[in-house]
């Protein structure tokens, strides 16, 4: 028996351990403090009545011997998958087939499962800083990493270069951590490359549904020729609160051909042998989630993340701190006062405003230097937060 020894590879994230760890320690010496967490990255407000009332509906008919539900789809219920259809022909005006989506429990599973149907022998390219997900999965499966650094030169949106050797390609957009999100302009040069090099882009839209500039495509689809060359996985977490109740969904055109073989074909096998389906109840809230009332939820729910960005942004500007992201993210990534490196103000930050940021330098090395803000706390605390810190910094 040999043990897959590419795990011995995966660099140890001590960042969200650390994070507790020393706000245990501050706490251990000043109880009395109190904290507020800017750096969570969980939703905080409860789910909507739609998806409340879908749940115990849903469940009520599973108990019943008419409304009982075994085994469903591993692709996901019809019911669901049209109305993830009809949100995207409503949201991006992107035509999508059913046999083309795919419903999981979650994008993490499928951005680590997606690889299954891609050989070892790939170079992949992900941005620094990143969402760790794609490294890790990665190095578990020992393929080669080139990086594609994401500084403020770039509007940390970086794009291909001559010379850029890169099969897989990983863009999230709006992004984690940054907050920064592509424009038509830049995405249509990403295209235009994975289809000239033959690459795939795993486009990750996490974040989709906090998009209000209209030059930011909501999906990748919405720019040409992305159906011949990119996969797209989003979820219902930040769109509809959904982190705790998990559905998903990832979407592999019919046009994404590669060695004349239909990928759409691969992730099917791969998801009928490996996956069993997401919970009837679930699949039905999040229908519920994405159509009509539903729809007018959630958005108020990400109307009130959005307008909490808007304040943290606003502090941001006024302490005339370079900043990126908050507008189209729940995101805000802004440069560390006084050259500060990204630990050492989080320490400063924590002592004496009492306020808990993450550290940029744990998302990489390019995150060196910055910290990321997140708007998923309530109003008053955001609001408190910002108090502290304009209180602690402004000057004069
Ligand atoms: N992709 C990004 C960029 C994320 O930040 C997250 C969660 O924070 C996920 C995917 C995971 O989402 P899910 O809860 O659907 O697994």
């Amino acid at each position: 028996m040999k043990i897959n020894k590419n795990y011995q590879n995966i660099e140890e994230t001590y960042l969200f351990s650390e994070v507790a760890e020393r706000v245990r320690k501050f706490m251990a010496q000043d109880g009395s403090a109190s904290l507020i967490k800017m750096g969570i990255g969980d939703v905080t407000r409860p789910l909507c009545k739609s998806a409340v009332d879908a749940l115990i509906k849903a469940s009520e008919e599973m108990g019943t011997e008419s409304g009982f539900h075994g085994y469903g789809p591993e692709q996901g219920y019809e019911f669901l998958r049209d109305t993830i259809a009809d949100y995207y022909q409503e949201t991006s005006g992107v035509k999508l087939f059913s046999d083309e989506i795919f419903v999981s429990d979650g994008a993490k599973s499928d951005l680590g499962n997606i690889l299954d149907i891609f050989d070892q022998d790939n170079i992949v390219a992900v941005t620094d800083p990143v969402y760790p997900v794609y490294v890790d999965t990665n190095v578990m499966a020992g393929r080669k990493i080139v990086k594609l650094t994401a500084t403020a030169d770039n509007d940390f949106l970086p794009m291909p270069y001559p010379g850029l050797q890169a099969d897989i390609i990983y863009l999230c957009s709006p992004n984690n951590p940054t907050g920064a999100a592509y424009d038509r302009t830049r995405l249509e040069q990403w295209v235009k490359f994975a289809n000239a090099n033959g690459s795939v882009i795993l486009f990750d839209a996490a974040y989709e549904s906090f998009i209000s500039d209209p030059e930011v495509p909501r999906s990748i689809y919405e720019i040409e020729g992305a159906r011949s060359c990119a996969i797209e996985f989003c979820s219902l977490s930040k769109t509809a609160g959904f982190t705790g109740t998990r559905c998903g969904y990832t979407i592999v055109p019919g046009g994404l051909v590669r060695d004349g073989i239909q990928l759409r074909k691969m992730w099917l096998r791969r998801q009928t042998t490996k996956f069993n389906g997401v919970a009837y109840p679930v699949q039905k809230a999040a229908a519920a989630c994405l159509k009509d009332q539903g729809l007018a939820e959630i958005r108020e729910n990400i109307a009130y993340y959005k307008e909490n960005a808007r304040i943290i942004a606003d502090t941001f500007t006024e302490l005339k701190w370079p900043f990126t992201g908050g507008v189209n993210s729940p995101y805000i990534w802004v440069r560390c006062p006084k050259s500060m490196k990204s630990w050492a103000f989080f320490d400063e930050l924590l002592a004496k405003a009492n306020v808990i940021c993450t550290p940029g330098s744990g998302f990489g090395e390019c995150g060196e230097g910055y910290v990321r803000f997140t708007s998923f706390n309530t109003r008053d605390n955001t609001i408190e937060a910002m108090r502290r810190i304009k209180e602690l910094y402004s000057e004069g």
